[in-house]
């Protein structure tokens, strides 16, 4: 667990992040982990002095597991409310799965079909179904970012300077990504979203996968979209 700030927390889960709120409106948790990272989750959330059974809300930036897996367990131990855009709601309930694409995406199905199988939250309730544009009582501003998946949102807090990005951009050995292409059905979507991070002030931009960015990053992040190829 590292602080970024007073009341923001990056929980390091090995291959994937989740962060933690802690100031107005949480503790609220955002994203959670693999199925099989629940532990760490709850160790990285222990040392921010949070416990499941005092979380508010649990925010998912889209629905792949690797972003939902801690669900079932923190719903379990938890009255946490969760919340993600309205066109992901049917993949974070396991009613929907997400396409893959090219011959590694038709290889990855059945690995896939059976990690679905076994491991996809399967809620039978999303308390709060968000829209792009709609601030949150932590002071997030929800940014729909589909491409990677159809409701996947990016959070925007202005006052503390933070842009949480999902898996709309990765960071991973020092450089800036796009999404994975196999994991991400609509490429072009992924990348014209993007462009909503140009509008917007932010010091420090934390990802889905890899180490937070700053200080600066909204001008690290407007060089890396200005240097791709226009589609
Ligand atoms: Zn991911």
């Amino acid at each position: 667990m590292q602080s970024l700030n007073s009341e923001f927390h990056w929980l390091q889960l090995g291959d994937v992040n989740a962060y933690l709120w802690t100031g107005a409106g949480g503790p609220s948790l955002i994203d959670s982990g693999y199925p099989w990272t629940t532990e760490k989750l709850l160790q990285e959330m222990r040392a921010a002095g949070v416990h499941p059974a005092d979380l508010k809300r649990i925010i998912i930036t889209h629905a792949d597991l690797d972003h939902t897996g801690g669900l079932t367990y923190l719903l379990e131990q938890s009255p946490a409310r969760v919340c993600c855009h309205t066109a992901e709601a049917a993949y974070v309930q396991g009613q929907k799965h997400k396409r893959r694409r090219g011959l590694g995406g038709i290889l990855n199905t059945p690995i896939f079909w059976f990690l679905n199988w076994k491991y996809q939250s399967r809620i039978k309730h999303i308390a709060e179904l968000v829209l792009d544009g709609q601030t949150l009582p932590e002071g997030f501003t929800v940014i729909h970012t589909p491409g990677h998946s159809p409701g996947h949102i990016a959070l925007h807090h202005k006052q503390a300077g933070l842009l949480i990005t999902g898996d709309a951009l990765g960071h991973r050995h020092g450089k800036l990504s796009l999404p994975p292409a196999v994991f991400t059905p609509n490429m072009g979507q992924a990348k014209e979203s993007l462009q909503k991070f140009l509008r917007l002030r932010y010091d420090t931009a934390c990802f889905g996968h890899g180490p937070p960015l700053t200080p600066n990053a909204a001008d690290h992040i407007a060089a890396f979209l200005q240097a791709q190829p226009s589609a």
